[in-house]
């Protein structure tokens, strides 16, 4: 079997039963590893959707520049895709990321504008989409693709990750859990998993200081990928019945923990979601089954405090 190329490897990535982290008495809990996908995370499936879904619809050709604000993912995805499909790529995106993500995106021959962060991850986003936006307006040839309002991205996760984890599951999904950046994610797969069990239970995830779902406000924090202060237009806020708030310690320790007990190398936001899909399966009990994903690889962590003793 041949792949014409690295994007038609996408996809599929593994379905992995937790053995050692799950309390007694608790759910079954698999975690869908998209750090083993092409670009090593789930975003390379959104950034695909959405470059081809501007192709179909005729918004983008061979002369388009992709610039898109993002705190980092959605840019390694939208620099792979660029370079596979030979678009010329420019990424706006906070300073405060980490240095693999910048490394990643110029490795892959895109472009990098870096906006400073003065602590606040939600203004700092916000000034990245203005400077995008501005570069729109000046240049015709300018897509910006707007992850947070583009129904191309929740659209892959429907028919793409939520289909693949029907498939790969063995009986009923009772639970399943989710950080939002985007909302793509729980969105997209909340709605697949939703319509093949109505009585699931799915909670969104947020980190402590960036709880802007539950009336909290926006600060720092370390759980890159989620949590960016605002709410997205494309997140189903009806999908989740109820959200649960990690602390940034819990989800760096439950990452950590995943790569030395369970040998699984993810992204600090992987621990986020594991942290209250324990939860999710204490509430549940035995004999159920919660689902979620680890968005990222750990490999785009070192850096980070994901890597300190
Ligand atoms: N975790 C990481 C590491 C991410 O990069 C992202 C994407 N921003 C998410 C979680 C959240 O995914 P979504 O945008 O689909 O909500």
């Amino acid at each position: 079997m041949v792949y014409q190329n690295i994007l038609d490897a996408m996809g599929n990535t593994p379905m992995i039963q937790l053995n050692h982290m799950v309390p007694e008495g608790a759910a079954r809990i698999l975690v869908k590893f998209e750090g083993l996908n092409v670009g090593g995370s789930i975003k390379t499936r959104t950034a695909y959707n959405m470059i081809c879904d501007a192709e179909e619809k005729g918004v983008i050709d061979q002369d388009t520049i992709i610039v898109e604000p993002t705190s980092g993912n959605q840019g390694i995805g939208l620099a792979l895709v660029g370079a596979v499909k030979g678009y010329r790529t420019i990424i706006i995106m906070p300073d405060s990321v980490s240095e693999e993500r910048r490394k990643l995106i110029n490795h892959y021959g895109a472009e990098l504008i870096l906006i400073h962060d003065d602590n606040n991850i939600g203004e700092c986003i916000d000034e990245c989409l203005q400077t995008a936006m501005r570069m729109a307006e000046e240049d015709p040839n300018v897509f910006v693709p707007q992850q947070f309002i583009n129904p191309a991205n929740p659209q892959v996760h429907r028919s793409h990750t939520g289909q693949e984890i029907l498939e790969q599951v063995d009986g009923p999904i009772h639970g399943f859990c989710s950080g939002i950046g985007t909302g793509g994610t729980i969105t997209g797969i909340g709605e697949t998993l939703k319509s093949a069990n109505p009585d699931m239970e799915i909670w969104a995830v947020e980190p402590e200081h960036a709880a802007i779902l539950s009336g909290g406000s926006i600060g720092s924090h370390l759980q890159m990928g989620i949590g960016d202060g605002v709410i997205p237009d494309i997140l189903n806020q009806n999908i989740y019945q109820d959200i649960y708030i990690v602390k940034d310690e819990e989800a760096i320790r439950t990452a950590q923990e995943l790569a030395s007990k369970e040998g699984i190398m993810c992204g600090i936001s992987s621990g986020t979601n594991v942290a209250a899909a324990i939860q999710l399966a204490k509430k549940l009990g035995e004999g159920k089954t919660v689902v979620t994903v680890l968005p990222d690889t750990a490999e785009r962590y070192f850096s980070t405090p994901l890597f300190e003793e």
